[in-house]
């Protein structure tokens, strides 16, 4: 990736803007040198100090409003972003719609050139791999109002040994969106939700709290941005569905926590209700400002490969906002000139929560929930989900696909995957399930360029591969699995096992 030593984001927006034929300013020559910040002035103040004195009012800045999602051509609804409301007069979803005329004031080229400077700084905001795409974000938020841990700017990482190994694949690549501040990639989305969420407390609207329900990863990430800046947060679990992990990072984190008798889409059900009677925040995926930081990852996977387009990305799909961020991204990216073509896409479920995948076997025909029975990618039990027709409508928009893995398939090839050198969780378990199946009928070719997202941290789920591992779950045979061996304290009885093992070790 190209690594710029410039320090221009800070001033973009004005010289940029009014002079679109200048490249941000990239040079590494001592003249831009800044001196060091002085002591009595954090990161936010320089930032917020920079960014005021850079405010010209001739400079058309950017923005943003919420519109009904995927509404005809000639509807005039929409909401500024200051506005509490979810949902369209129709009860349909939002859309974070921006203005694509003004981003165009820079050139492809321009856009590319200005994220690649922002890489690897602590500039505040743009230290995080969100915030470095503010224009294409909530471009009007003060960078004094952001809560950020600097979040995204994750690990692509190349699947060489798995990949060879057990697809014949050379060119593999796993984005680890779960190398992240909680865990997830759920940051990348909270953190624009907490920000806007700061704003509208600062402009003095009645928000008390935030609210969500959550299969685990969404909880956390809340308390966790809300902590930060010392919003209170309550969180709807459904009771002993989540991990261990999950359900301590809330709880660490200081939000009031619900945990309730009922699953995932029970606890949604309730939190709405809730939250059309307090004056609590929704931060559920029906919130449309989420997908905003989500869509980043597919900015950023575009920037690590030094803006070339793969040709298959493979998301594991629950209650299906992710995928449509994803898509957002990448066709954003098309739209401003950044590059010239979209990857297609491939949503990967759970056979136990498989409602997408039962529409697209219909021939997208009419869409029916289903009651999500148990699965271990237990962050993707969802049978109703929120965003079925955002999924549905990026899957179509860029030739899709939707697969299912079934629980013994999702564990395996976790397994295996970790076996190479990677410690996965399951829902990436599900997406590598589905490449495995899209290989095998050969619909993905052993040189296609493909980006598997992994999307939570394996740290997280510990005890479903602790079970795997022990042989422990009903009817599965755990074919991989590589239990530890209990030898007594004594030098024979080491060297036997050790000999043994070693005759049978496989020789790579
Ligand atoms: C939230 C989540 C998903 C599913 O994302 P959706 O946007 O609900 O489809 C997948 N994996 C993990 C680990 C998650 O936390």
């Amino acid at each position: 990736m190209a690594m710029a030593a410039a320090s221009s984001s800070a001033s973009f927006l004005r010289p940029s803007v009014r002079r679109p034929h200048n490249k941000p300013r990239i040079s590494c020559s001592s003249e831009t040198l800044t001196p060091r910040r002085s002591p009595d002035e954090n990161i936010r103040e320089e930032a917020h100090r920079l960014s005021i004195s850079s405010v010209d009012p001739r400079t058309p800045l950017f923005s943003a409003k919420y519109v009904p999602f995927n509404a005809s051509p000639n509807s005039t609804e929409s909401y500024s972003l200051d506005e509490i409301v979810y949902r369209s007069s129709s009860g349909a979803l939002l859309d974070v719609q921006h203005d694509m005329d003004a981003l165009r004031q820079l050139t492809g080229a321009q856009w590319r050139d200005l994220f690649d400077s922002r890489v690897g700084k602590t500039t505040w905001p743009y230290g995080s791999g969100v915030w470095s795409k503010k224009e294409w974000v909530l471009p009007e938020i003060d960078t004094d109002d952001i809560v950020s841990a600097f979040e995204g700017n994750s690990n692509l990482f190349w699947a060489e040994r798995y990949g060879k190994q057990f697809l014949g694949m050379s060119d593999l690549w796993v984005k680890h969106c779960g190398i992240s501040h909680t865990g997830s990639f759920k940051d990348l989305g909270m953190t624009v939700l907490v920000s806007q969420v700061n704003r509208l407390r600062k402009l003095n609207r009645p928000v008390v709290g935030v609210g969500c329900a959550s299969t685990g990863d969404t909880s956390a990430a809340l308390s966790a941005y809300c902590a930060a800046a010392g919003i209170p947060s309550i969180v709807f679990l459904p009771a002993n569905k989540i991990s261990i992990a999950q359900l301590v990072q809330p709880i660490a984190n200081g939000a009031f926590v619900l945990s309730i008798d009922t699953d995932f889409d029970g606890c949604m059900k309730l939190i709405r209700e809730v939250t059309s009677e307090l004056p609590i925040y929704l931060a559920n995926s029906l919130n449309s400002l989420r997908l905003e930081g989500q869509k980043t990852a597919a900015v950023e996977i575009l920037q690590q490969f030094d803006w070339e387009v793969p040709d298959w990305v493979i998301v594991p799909g629950g209650n299906l906002g992710n995928i449509y961020a994803f898509y957002k991204g990448f066709k954003m990216c098309k739209e401003l000139g950044l590059v010239d073509r979209i990857p297609r896409l491939v949503c990967a479920q759970a056979a136990n929560a498989n409602p997408l995948y039962l529409h697209y076997k219909s021939g997208w025909k009419d869409f029916k929930a289903v009651k999500a029975g148990t699965t271990f990618a237990s962050a993707i039990q969802i049978g109703d989900p929120v965003s079925i027709d955002r999924a549905v409508f990026a899957l179509q928009s860029c030739d899709g696909i939707v697969e299912e893995a079934t629980e013994e398939e999702l564990m395996d090839a976790m397994a295996q995957a970790d076996s190479t050198g990677m410690f996965i969780c399951p829902h990436t378990g599900v997406a590598l399930t589905a490449l495995n199946k899209l290989r095998n009928s050969e619909v993905i070719g052993p040189a296609d360029r493909t980006v598997v997202v992994s999307t939570a941290h394996g740290l997280k789920f510990t005890q479903s591969k602790i079970e795997y591992h022990s042989k422990l779950i009903p009817d599965m045979a755990c074919k991989f699995a590589n239990p530890p061996v209990n030898v007594k304290a004594d030098f024979g009885s080491v060297m036997d096992v050790l000999k043994n093992y070693l005759n049978k070790a496989p020789r790579f």
